[in-house]
C-alpha cells in the first residue's frame, strides 16, 4: 500500500485512484459528520436490520426473498414465481429497469448514496470499524506509513479478523437468500462431507466480500457497477444531484476572518475557500467541484463537510447540496419533463400490467398433452381411447388434490396410478387414459375441453384434442 495525495487536476484525464502507471491510489477519506450522515447512518440501521432479517422472515411460510437460480425457484415477498411464469419475471424485470430509469432521471444516484447495499456495508459497517481500530484518516495514512511494529500488527490483524468474520455473515446471509436458509443450516449442521458444493460457495462468498470491503473498496463502484456508467445517458441538467454551486463558491480564495464579506466580494471571491474538506472527505477521491462525476456514489458526505466549514466561517449552508444544473443556474425547482412524464407514464403502465398478472394468475397450473406418437385404441364396448400426460405445477405451500373432468363430450376421464395429489411448490405428473363415446366424436380430429378441479372449484378449463377414425 502507498498512500499518495489526490490529485484534483486534470481529472477528466485520469483516475483519482490509480497513478500514471495505473496502480492503485489507496485513500484515506475522513471520518464524515453531520445531518446526512446522521440520517444516513438511521437509515442504514434499519436496511441492515432488513437485510440480515430478511432470511429468517416467513409468509404464509414462504421466505421474503427466495433467488434460487440453481432450482429456478424464485419468492418475492412471500409469493412462488416458477419458470411458468415467465411474464411476470419478465414484466418485473422490466419494472425493475424503468423504475432505475425513471429515478435516476429524476434524483440522480440517491439510491447509491442512501439504499445500495455495497455503500451501506463498506461506509457504515466496515469504514466504521477501520475508524474505531485505527482512528480517523491522518491515523490511517500515519499507520500505513509506519514501519512495521507490534502494534501496527496488532491493529492490522484486529481489524482483518473483524473484517474476515463479518464477511463470513455476510456471504452467508446472501447464500440464504439463495438456497433458502433450510439449506443453509443443513451445510452448517449436517455431516461436511455431504455438502462440499454448499461450504465451496460459503468460503467463496466470504473472500469475495472481505476483497471488496478489505481491499477493492471505492473500485467496485467506479469498474465494476454498471449503474453509474448510466449517468451519462440518464442524467439532464433537471435531474437532482449532490452538486457545488459554482455561482456561489467562486472565485475560490482562502477566507480571511477580518476581512467582511462585502470586502470579499469586492475582490471577486466567492463563498468556497479552497480548505479541501470536500475532498478529503470523499470516499471515492474526487472533488465535487469539478462537477458530476461518475465515481461519485451521491454519499453527502461532501455536503456535511462543506456546511460545517460554512457554519465555521458564518455563511449559510447549501454550497455543496443536491440540486440541479438548472437550480444552480436558474434557480430552477425539480421540473416534471416531458420525458421524466414518459418514463413515468410507461412505469405506472408496467405496475399495472404486473398487479393484473399476479392477482390473476392460479396457484395450480396444468398442461395436458396426448401422449407423444400415440394413437387412438378401439376398446371392447365400441368406445375409442386416447393417452395423455398431465403435469401440474402447486405454487402454493400447501398439499392440493386435483381432479379432471370431461366438459363439453360424453365418456370416461382415468388417471392411472395414484389420485393426483401435488405436494407443496412442486410439480407432478400423471399418465391420463380418456374415452369418448363414438357418438361425441368427429371423423379424425376431435377439439374437447377438460376441466382441473381443485376444492370443488373449477380453476382451470383445458383444449385439447382427440384422435379417432377418419369415417
Ligand atoms: S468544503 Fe466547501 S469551502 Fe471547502 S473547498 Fe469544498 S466547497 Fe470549498
Ligand atoms: S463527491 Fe460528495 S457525494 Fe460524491 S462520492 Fe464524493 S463525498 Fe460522496
Amino acid at each position: 500500500m502507498n498512500p499518495s495525495p489526490v490529485v484534483t487536476e486534470n481529472f477528466r484525464d485520469h483516475l483519482t485512484t490509480a497513478d500514471q502507471e495505473g496502480r492503485r491510489k489507496w485513500l484515506f477519506p475522513r471520518r464524515p459528520s453531520g445531518r446526512f450522515y446522521r440520517w444516513r447512518t438511521w437509515l442504514s440501521w434499519l436496511l441492515l436490520g432488513v437485510m440480515f432479517a430478511g432470511p429468517f422472515i416467513r409468509i404464509h411460510g414462504n421466505p421474503l426473498l427466495l433467488i434460487n437460480i440453481i432450482e429456478r425457484k424464485f419468492v418475492i415477498l412471500g409469493q412462488i414465481f416458477w419458470p411458468q411464469d415467465m411474464i411476470i419475471t419478465a414484466v418485473t424485470l422490466l419494472i425493475f429497469f424503468t423504475g432505475i430509469i425513471v429515478f435516476t432521471a429524476a434524483f440522480g444516484r440517491l439510491w447509491c448514496g442512501w439504499a445500495c447495499p455495497q455503500t451501506i456495508l463498506m461506509e457504515m459497517v466496515f469504514r466504521k470499524i477501520e475508524y474505531f481500530i485505527e482512528g480517523d484518516a491522518p491515523a490511517q495514512r500515519a499507520l500505513a506509513l509506519a514501519p512495521w511494529s507490534a502494534s501496527k500488527a496488532a491493529k492490522r490483524l484486529c481489524k482483518h479478523a473483524v473484517f474476515l468474520a463479518l464477511s463470513f455473515i455476510v456471504g452467508n446471509t446472501l447464500l440464504a437468500y439463495i438456497i433458502g436458509l433450510n439449506a443453509l443450516s443443513r451445510i452448517i449442521t449436517d455431516n461436511p462431507f455431504h455438502h462440499l458444493e454448499g461450504l465451496g460457495f460459503m468460503v467463496l462468498f466470504t473472500l469475495i466480500f472481505y476483497g471488496i470491503f478489505a481491499r477493492f473498496r471505492e473500485q467496485a463502484c467506479t469498474f465494476i457497477c454498471p449503474y453509474g456508467r448510466l449517468q451519462a445517458t440518464l442524467l439532464d441538467e433537471n435531474s437532482i444531484v449532490v452538486a457545488y454551486d459554482y455561482r456561489r463558491g467562486e472565485k475560490r480564495g482562502p477566507w480571511r476572518r477580518s476581512q467582511p464579506l462585502e470586502a470579499r466580494r469586492a475582490t471577486g471571491l466567492g463563498d468556497c475557500i479552497g480548505c479541501q474538506q470536500c475532498v478529503a472527505i470523499c470516499p471515492t477521491g474526487i472533488d465535487i467541484r469539478n462537477g458530476t462525476q461518475m465515481e461519485c456514489v451521491q454519499c453527502t458526505a461532501c455536503i456535511d463537510a462543506c456546511d460545517g466549514v460554512m457554519a465555521k466561517i458564518g455563511r449559510p449552508p447549501g454550497l455543496i447540496r443536491y440540486a440541479s444544473l438548472n437550480g444552480i443556474e436558474r434557480g430552477e425547482k425539480l421540473r416534471f419533463t416531458p420525458r421524466l412524464a414518459g418514463y413515468v407514464g410507461l412505469l405506472v403502465a408496467l405496475i399495472g400490467l404486473w398487479g393484473v398478472l399476479v392477482f390473476t394468475r392460479s396457484d395450480l397450473e396444468t398442461t395436458l398433452l396426448r401422449a407423444p406418437g400415440g394413437l387412438f385404441q378401439q376398446m371392447p364396448d365400441g368406445r375409442f381411447s386416447n393417452l395423455y400426460t398431465v403435469k401440474v405445477v402447486n405454487k402454493t405451500s400447501l398439499e392440493k388434490a386435483v381432479t379432471l373432468r370431461l366438459e363439453d363430450v360424453q365418456g370416461n376421464l382415468q388417471v392411472m396410478g395414484a389420485p393426483l395429489v401435488v405436494p407443496p411448490q412442486k410439480l407432478s405428473e400423471a399418465s391420463i387414459l380418456i374415452e369418448l363415446d363414438r357418438g361425441w366424436m368427429q371423423p379424425g380430429l376431435t377439439q374437447f375441453k377438460v376441466g382441473v378441479y381443485c376444492e370443488g372449484r373449477r380453476i382451470q378449463t383445458l383444449k385439447t384434442s382427440f384422435i379417432g377414425p377418419r369415417e
